[in-house]
């Protein structure tokens, strides 16, 4: 069997590039691919950062149970597909989900055994200053995702590991010797 892992914190803590960074470093890690019925941001490619699929579309697959976890954030749904995850791990895959707090407690409900990463800001000004600077979401956006923020640190406790993302390649490093001690290899 392989094994979950779940990294999980505040929109804008640099969630998506520690994925990214460890997955380009680690080609032997599965990423999980969401689907979200929010749209695309510049350069996002459908299939690849997320499947982007209609409100519709992904009420049908709630309904279908086609989701491991699922979860409605700023107004916009996310959620994990079954099938992609559940045939990796019985692959003895290492798999690597990257999503918000809701979820990330779902998965730990149903996968006891999951190792859950929550990542942390340095500070919530500096949680800000990263979302503005990301430039592609409109100002309502930002703070829809600040306020979610407050709730969503307050839950950091719950998971089995905190990391502060203050400077990438020491989180980065952080991360590797979680994922890759030898009781978790
Ligand atoms: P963004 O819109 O910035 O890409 O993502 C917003 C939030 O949704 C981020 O915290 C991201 O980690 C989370 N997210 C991405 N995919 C999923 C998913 O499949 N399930 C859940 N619950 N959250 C997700």
């Amino acid at each position: 069997m392989g094994k979950l892992i779940v990294l999980t914190g505040p929109s804008g803590v640099g969630k998506g590039t520690l994925m990214r960074s460890l997955i380009e470093k680690h080609p032997e890690l599965y990423y999980s691919v969401s689907a979200t019925t929010r749209a695309p941001r510049f350069g996002e490619v459908d299939g690849k950062d997320y499947h982007f699929i209609s409100r519709q579309k992904f009420e049908q697959l709630i309904a279908q149970e086609e989701f491991l976890e699922w979860a409605e954030f700023a107004g916009n749904y996310y959620g994990t597909l079954r099938k992609c995850v559940l045939d990796k791990i019985n692959i003895s895959k290492l798999v690597l989900l990257e999503i918000e707090v809701e979820g990330a407690k779902q998965i730990r409900k149903t996968f006891p055994e999951v190792l859950s990463i929550f990542i942390l800001p340095p500070s919530v000004k500096e949680l800000e200053r990263r979302l503005r600077s990301r430039a592609q979401d409109s100002d309502d956006a930002v703070a829809q995702r600040l306020i979610c923020s407050q709730r969503e640190i307050k839950a950091a406790h719950e998971f089995d590991l905190q990391i502060v993302n203050d400077k990438l390649d020491v989180t980065l490093k952080k991360l590797e010797s979680a994922l890759f001690r030898p009781s978790n290899s």
